[in-house]
């Protein structure tokens, strides 16, 4: 099976060193890829992905980050007959639209936090009234992670509604969840559903959960505090639901589902749903998952996942984030990173690229997040130890991580 892999961060990396790992894949091409992606698969820079698709014979299309599943290129896909794991544009309004999000929800009976959905700044300002402090207000559309604001005040609530208005023309505003957050995978062809695991990311950049939000500076999996129960309660009253009515919509939803959850004394609630993995999460997916993904992501992306099952490792993963400094802020490119062949000669150690780039034989930082350090463990204190052991070894002086990670 030819596969074309679509992205070129961390996530995407994970994706294709599982895929490449194979049997049923004769090659694995990345769009455009990075260094870390270039030794697992080949790289290239596709402008169109349906006329590449057709030209070499693509099997399967597998789509890593949302933006393209918002633009539609699973819709291009589908009418070209090309399989591709990713759903739809009108299911991909699960991430790109909050308001569909939580009409889905409240058609589908599952539990989320309350809210309304407001296109007028004045309407939205008066609203405000009906629920207390901390107030949690978002921006309507896609706004790589800054379209969010919890405020501790009703000034601040007033002042985020003006400026997330301003983004995107509608916002919600919705009840506060008191709880922990746990990060649920399911993969779906629209009917059947397969529980690709859990995960618990860190978003703010420094130790203690201080400093700005990021695009995720760490990850565990499996996450503190989260039993077989409740993943079950959570497929059976957010993710079986909420397909159920997408279904009704006449949407067929195929790819990945990420719920985040709000583990509330009532039980698990839900903050977000993504149309992709999670990245840092899907990194350790992809470590954790013994069996083959590949019949996964064909089975979802062509209506024939009813049976297809996955095998897990017994240990734990733990994830680090090295991202350059002054990241999620202005940073610098270009600084050379060493040491990361030694980090990944360790036992149970796998560095994932991000924001890469090659230079002859140097490697150089060229984003913000750069590098995904993974490490497997008998428990997650065992991979803890490991990842900061394989993290120690990359030389890097321009870089920074926490140091809190699964503590
Ligand atoms: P992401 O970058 O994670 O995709 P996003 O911009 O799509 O974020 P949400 O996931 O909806 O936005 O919210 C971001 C974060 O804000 C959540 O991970 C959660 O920590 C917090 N949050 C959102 N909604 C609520 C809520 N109702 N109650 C408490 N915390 C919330």
């Amino acid at each position: 099976m030819k596969i074309l892999l679509i992205g070129s961060g961390g996530r995407e990396h994970a994706l294709a060193w599982k895929i490449a790992q194979s049997q049923l894949v004769s090659r694995l091409i990345c769009a455009p890829g990075n260094p870390g992606m270039a030794e697992v698969a080949d790289c290239l820079e596709v402008a169109d992905p349906i006329a590449f698709a057709r030209e070499e014979g693509i099997d399967l299309v597998v789509v890593g980050p949302e933006q393209p599943l918002a633009e539609s290129l699973a819709d291009r896909l589908e009418a070209a007959g090309i399989p591709c794991f990713g759903p739809v544009k009108a299911g991909a309004m699960l991430e790109s639209s909050k308001a569909f999000t939580k009409e889905i929800c409240e058609a589908a009976g599952a539990p989320t936090a309350r809210y309304g959905h407001y296109a007028d700044a004045g309407e939205a300002k008066a609203a405000l009234s009906g629920y207390t402090a901390p107030y949690v207000i978002k921006a309507d559309g896609l706004a790589a992670g800054k379209g969010v604001v919890i405020a501790r005040s009703l000034t601040e609530a007033e002042a985020a509604v003006d400026e997330l208005m301003a983004v995107s023309g509608s916002l919600v505003i919705e009840e506060f969840m008191d709880g922990y957050e746990v990060s649920l995978f399911a993969v779906t062809d629209g009917e059947s559903v397969q529980r690709l695991g859990l995960a618990s990311d860190y978003k703010r950049a420094f130790d203690g959960d201080e400093g700005p939000n990021t695009g995720g500076m760490g990850a565990i999996s499996p996450p503190r505090n989260f039993t077989a129960e409740q993943e079950a309660e959570a497929y059976r009253t957010i993710i079986e639901p909420c397909l159920a009515e997408l279904r009704r919509r006449g949407i067929t939803y195929r790819g990945v589902l990420y719920a985040g959850l709000m583990v509330t004394n009532e039980g698990s609630k839900l903050v977000e749903f993504n149309c992709r993995f999670g990245d840092p999460e899907c990194q350790l997916i992809m470590r954790r998952l013994r069996s083959d993904i590949v019949p996964s992501l064909w089975g979802a992306a062509t209506g024939r996942l009813a049976g297809v099952g996955a095998d897990w490792k017994d240990e734990a993963g733990v994830l680090i984030t090295m991202a350059a400094k002054g990241y999620p802020g202005s940073y610098e490119k270009g600084s050379a990173i060493g040491g990361v062949k030694d980090a990944a000669a360790l036992e149970d150690v796998v560095v994932f690229h991000a924001g890469t780039k090659r230079d002859g034989d140097r490697l150089l930082a060229n984003g913000g997040r750069v590098l995904s350090v993974t490490a497997l463990g008998t428990d997650l204190e065992e991979a803890r130890t490991k990842v900061y052991e394989a993290a120690g070894r990359i030389e890097w002086p321009e870089g920074f991580y926490r140091r809190d990670i699964g503590a």
